[in-house]
């Protein structure tokens, strides 16, 4: 397995980080995770300009253009023959002697790039699965993809231990999103999910689905929603680059809906199946 260490490529099991890499000391920097299709990356450009406004946000300059992540992307995924999976990629603060202040602009990145062979999660697309609500108390600057994903992985880890795929967050009454993913609601035919504030990372396939929606008649509304509305929503769905479009069936102890996935839900994986297939090929 090759991985890119600072541009270049290495073998995994020579791949070495330096343990004072603010990435490892500070969780002080930004990544993201890229899904591929038939050996080829879905909506690369909208992740990449992601991780530069991510990078922008919190004052870190992604050495490299979009095309020239593109080209090197291409050929991590070629050098390890992936054709379905994904890629994780972050850029940090770089090396420097520990020290909370940003060291001087003249301290390079850090960029680690590595690839994962991984199948669809056909099974809980098809299923739906269970969520777990969980309070929000992440900070104020969730549209950062950052490296600081403690706040998530309790969300996600507390999830986990009751035996549900996702935590749903919210901020008091209202829902943000879940641990990994985004959370959206159906209420008669019309799709709602949290706007791209500070409070949520904009998903880039909340992206895909909203415009989705644009093009096939499909209502919806960026509008934040209650515990309330979801409580008495027909469908509740969750996105993300690896899980695609999963339906919530159980929240905490009750059915969502029907307690099955529904027809909008089911609508929107046919009509994103179809955008995979447009950019990737069947
Ligand atoms: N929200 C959070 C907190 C995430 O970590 C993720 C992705 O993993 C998402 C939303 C969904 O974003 P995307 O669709 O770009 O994967």
């Amino acid at each position: 397995e090759y991985v890119i260490v600072n541009g270049e490529f290495v073998e995994r099991s020579q791949a070495k980080v330096d343990i004072e890499d603010r990435g490892f000391q500070f969780g002080d920097g930004v990544y993201e995770v890229i899904r591929v299709y038939n050996g080829k990356m879905f909506t690369a450009d909208e992740h990449l300009e992601r991780l530069h406004v991510s990078g922008e946000k919190i004052g870190l300059k992604i050495p490299y253009s979009v095309e020239e992540l593109k080209v090197q992307l291409a050929e991590l995924i070629i050098k390890n023959d992936l054709k379905l999976g994904t890629i994780y990629m972050q850029f940090t603060r770089g090396v420097s002697p520990r020290n909370h202040p940003f060291p001087a602009e003249t301290i390079a990145p850090g960029f680690t790039a590595n690839i994962k062979h991984v199948g669809r999660p056909s099974e809980n697309m098809d299923n739906g699965v269970k969520a777990l609500l969980k309070e929000d108390v992440r900070w104020l600057l969730c549209d950062v993809k950052s490296l600081n994903l403690l706040g998530n992985l309790l969300a996600k880890q507390k999830a986990v231990a009751a035996g549900c795929f996702e935590a749903i967050q919210h901020r008091g009454e209202t829902v943000t999103e879940g641990s990994a993913s985004n959370i959206s609601i159906v209420k008669d035919g019309k799709v709602f999910t949290h706007p791209a504030t500070n409070l949520i990372l904009n998903g880039i396939t909340r992206r895909v689905f909203l415009d989705l929606c644009e093009r096939n008649q499909i209502p919806f509304a960026e509008e934040a929603f209650t515990l309330t509305d979801l409580s008495e929503a027909d469908e509740v769905f969750l996105s993300s680059t690896t899980a695609e479009i999963m339906p919530i069936i159980q929240i905490n102890d009750k059915p969502v809906g029907a307690g099955a996935s529904g027809p909008v839900t089911k609508k929107l994986q046919e009509l994103f199946q179809q955008e995979i297939e447009e950019q990737c090929g069947k």
